[in-house]
């Protein structure tokens, strides 16, 4: 969770993730340290650092922290999912690591999802296209917001990332990226749609897609739900980083990887009703009213047969262990009293119909494994 600050500095001095978003402290040591903002970054210092292997290909699922507003699918602490692989430019890597993304969220049952998908170019393509998007820029500087303009003079490319209503024309206006590709860009570009035909994964061309970090080459990608409001219905995107190895300090090292949000996945589930959110989170409620021993004991009990159960506490009346037992959603309570430990029984009560009916106490796991259906 924690990473030197330097590493996240280096990839993206000008970006709003690391100038606005990231928590950095310093540690007693006096050592200058990030929250981990993003994890693509650290995946490529750790390869720096033991140098595995190439192609290398890993995957995390880590918390990330961004110190954003709050709000429905933008929290400061969010989890994502991802891969990297480091080690080729071939675009059916490309092809493979976005096919990878797309299986993750129609396994989960998504489908009201677009694929967009851009390409940046490598050093040469984006300064072309950086001089072009300059120019753009200034020529309508009086129309952008002042912090756009601001943004304009020491990083053009980081203006596309602005949500801001008043520069949304300048930007829709804006030279494509895809106008400034050199031949070798143009061609992996191509050669990355064809695989993505191939596997039948449709696309958007998204021509403004830059990614909110300044590591990016060539493809980017993100995946936008249709389910989520705009504002936040990305649910996870990537891209090439050719350069990031080297800037790094290790030997050039092409890589591509993605990280996708699992609250946003989440979210879209909901929004799509894929898959049922349990609607109850126990299936047993043990009722004792004689000392409390007896639900201890068979809690344990069903619980070890993974059975889902709770009980209720402080010797409560009958009624409110009901009451609870009710509100508890479970399905049957299992009722001891002076009379059932007499008898050595239980009484199993089914919340739904009320029906109840003593079982033998030795029996209870095994009756109550039948009654709730659990293996
Ligand atoms: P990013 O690195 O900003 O492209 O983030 C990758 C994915 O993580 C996004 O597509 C979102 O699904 C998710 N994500 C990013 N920031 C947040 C946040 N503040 N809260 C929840 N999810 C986020």
């Amino acid at each position: 969770m924690f990473e030197h600050y330097e590493v996240f500095a280096r990839v993206g001095e000008s970006t709003d993730i690391v100038r606005k978003e990231m928590y950095e402290f310093e540690d007693r040591a006096g050592r200058r340290l990030a929250l981990r903002p993003e994890g693509t970054a650290s995946v490529v210092r750790a390869f720096v650092e033991h140098r595995p292997v190439t192609p290398w290909k890993v995957w995390y699922v880590a918390p990330n922290f961004r110190a954003e507003a709050p709000q429905a699918g933008r929290y400061r602490q969010h989890y994502q999912v991802g891969v990297e692989a480091l080690g080729s430019d071939d675009p059916d890597l490309d092809v493979e690591v976005i096919a990878l993304l797309d299986g993750f969220f129609r396994s989960l049952g998504l489908r009201r999802f677009r694929l967009l998908l851009n390409s940046l170019g490598g050093a040469a393509s984006r300064a072309s296209y950086a001089g072009a998007l300059r120019a753009h820029l200034d020529a309508h500087a009086g129309e952008l917001s002042a912090a756009a303009r601001q943004t304009a003079a020491t990083n053009p490319l980081r203006v596309l990332d602005s949500k801001r209503p008043e520069d949304l024309a300048v930007i829709e206006a804006a030279p494509r990226t895809l106008d400034h590709l050199d031949g070798p860009d143009t061609e992996h570009f191509e050669r990355v749609q064809a695989g993505l035909r191939r596997l039948g994964i449709g696309f958007e061309l998204a021509p403004r897609l830059v990614r909110g970090l300044d590591y990016y080459t060539r493809t980017t990608f993100e995946f936008a739900a249709d389910s989520l409001d705009a504002a936040q219905n990305a649910l996870g995107g990537g891209g090439r980083y050719d350069g990031l190895t080297e800037q790094m300090g290790g030997p050039p090292t092409p890589g591509i990887g993605f990280g996708a949000g699992i609250e946003r996945t989440l979210l879209a589930c909901d929004a799509e009703g894929v898959f049922a959110a349990p609607d109850r989170a126990v299936d047993v409620f043990v009722v004792d009213v004689v000392d409390g021993s007896h639900a201890l004991a068979l809690t344990s009990e069903l619980r070890a047969a993974g059975i889902r159960v709770d009980r209720a506490f402080d010797r409560r009346s009958m009624k409110a262990q009901m009451r609870q037992a009710d509100r508890s959603g479970a399905l049957v309570a299992l009722i001891v009293g002076e009379q059932e430990v007499a008898d050595g029984v239980v009484l199993l009560r089914r919340m739904a119909g009320a029906a109840q009916e003593p079982v033998a106490r030795d029996r209870v796991v095994e009756v109550v494994r039948k009654e709730v259906g659990a293996s």
